[in-house]
């Protein structure tokens, strides 16, 4: 554990990252205010997954023709996000590194203390990451199959071999950031776990596995758009079977135990509590800040918040946002582990804790 091993040493510029990061956590959630910015930074992308609810194309919760935040407009949310405590900053797109002035706005997040995670499918990757290393702490490569099999789900010929060679060209980086792949699993990959999980231990990377979302929750209710491509109860419970196979195997796959036991008791993951709401504050790309619980409603507009000179930290103190974090209480509609481990997290239970300060924290 990074607090343990201070004591023992002294620090590297990485423990010391996550002194910090841990410190930053620690006093938001005292303070009850949210610990991720996420945002949807564009909703362009240069693949089309069929597992995809976000891209322009798909995502059903926005209007066709929405205009995305210009560089100074996001320069001003990371600013707002950093004096209201947020300690981490999750982009996402569509595909982010389609955003030309994504230097400018990693700049804007490390000048606002903001520790960044970056998701990506990482075709772009070769060509622009000399403009973006060093301001990126965690980078989570997207990879649902390998070799020609994931090529084909994104429809991104050599995307496998373009990514292979990009992270052999990081091992000896210095400022290399912390590797993790995100395996999205449905029909379209059955029994990908096991054949990621030997690319995530070559690559130092760790891994995470996520059932596929097969809709959203909108204002008239849950609408299940990709239903038919989500993997039936029993097969998600064979993965949590071989994921935890996997991990005494020494393969690095991250999920926490209490993840991996709640998807075979329960694999509709409908018996917990969500806290998202109030640990993830999300912004799509027109600056709308999502209301999770109705996906179709926007909860405020960054644009008006800035016209009235009020800052980020009023939205949190405002009857809309807490009505939201309220009907967070009596849902279940997300699969996510991202979403039950940190509202795990959030309630402070100890397995969780314990859990991510064995990976580390960040
Ligand atoms: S499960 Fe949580 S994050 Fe998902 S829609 Fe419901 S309240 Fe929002």
């Amino acid at each position: 554990m990074p607090g343990v091993r201070l004591l023992m040493v002294t620090p590297s510029a990485k423990t010391r990252t996550d002194l910090l990061l841990g410190w930053r956590l620690a006093l938001a959630r005292l303070r009850g205010r949210p610990l991720i910015l996420s945002h949807l930074i564009t909703r362009s992308c240069n693949a089309s997954c069929r597992t995809c609810l976000w891209r322009a194309d798909v995502d059903e919760t926005s209007a066709s023709n929405l205009v995305e935040l210009t560089t100074e407009e996001i320069a001003w949310l990371y600013r707002e996000a950093g004096a209201t405590g947020f300690p981490q900053l999750v982009i996402w797109g569509g595909e982010p590194l389609l955003r030309p002035d994504l230097p400018e706005v990693l700049e804007a997040a490390c000048a606002a203390g903001l520790s960044v995670a970056l998701i990506t499918n990482g075709w772009l990757l070769p060509n622009r990451w000399a403009a973006l290393r060093g301001r990126v702490q965690r980078l989570i490569l997207s990879l649902d199959d390998v070799g020609q099999a994931h090529d084909r789900l994104r429809s991104l010929p050599g995307l496998c071999a373009r990514l292979d060679q990009f992270v052999t060209g990081l091992k000896t980086d210095p400022l290399r950031p912390r590797l993790l792949i995100n395996t999205v699993l449905s029909r379209l990959n059955r029994g990908a776990l096991r054949r990621v999980a030997p690319v995530a231990k070559r690559w130092q990377a760790g891994l995470y596995f996520c059932p596929m979302e097969t809709g959203v929750m909108l204002g008239a209710g849950f609408s299940l758009s990709k239903s038919h491509l989500a993997l039936p109860p029993q097969e998600l419970k064979e993965a949590a079977w071989l994921a935890r196979e996997l991990q005494a195997a020494g393969y690095p796959l991250l999920s926490s135990r209490r993840y991996l036991d709640l998807l075979l008791r329960d694999p509709d993951l409908h018996t917990y509590r969500c806290r998202a709401p109030y640990a993830i504050l999300t912004v799509k790309a027109d600056g709308s800040i999502r209301d999770c619980t109705r996906r179709d409603v926007t909860l405020a507009k960054l644009g008006d918040l800035r016209e009235a000179g009020a800052s980020l930290a009023t939205l949190l103190r405002q009857p809309q946002y807490r009505a939201m974090r309220a009907r967070a209480n009596s849902c279940t509609a997300c699969n996510n582990p991202d979403i039950l481990e940190t509202s795990w997290a959030w309630q402070l239970r100890p397995f969780m804790l314990r859990h991510a300060l064995h990976l580390g924290i960040g």
